[in-house]
């Protein structure tokens, strides 16, 4: 009913992401970013690091599909070593295992 008035700046709409585990689009700031540099994969928790970065929600079941079906290092197009996903897997145990509001959606084994 009202119009509600927007901030004024370039900013048209919230930029989405896609997570690399559940694949849904979210805002790019309700997810953390992981990005590959010269030490390794590592979590970006303030999105500003340079290098080939993809995002993932705040769930651990993302996480999880992400490092567990390779698909965030084909995302990152790079090598998730050992002491990189002993990281992630450090971060996602900090996470909630899934979200509340939204419940990922078992995609079924489907493992080729
Ligand atoms: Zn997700």
């Amino acid at each position: 009913m009202a119009t509600q008035k927007k901030q004024s700046g370039p900013r048209r709409h919230a930029p989405m992401r896609t997570c690399v585990g559940c694949r849904s689009g979210r805002p790019k700031r309700e997810m953390v970013r992981v990005v590959a540099t010269v030490e390794g994969v590592q979590v970006d928790p303030t999105g500003k690091k340079s290098g080939r970065g993809a995002y993932l929600c705040r769930s651990r079941s993302c996480w999880d599909l992400g490092l567990k079906k390779e698909r965030l290092a084909a995302s990152l197009r790079a090598v998730i070593d050992a002491p990189a996903r002993e990281r992630l897997r450090q971060y996602a145990e900090t996470l909630p295992p899934t979200e509340s509001e939204d419940q990922v959606v078992n995609e079924g084994r489907s493992d080729p």
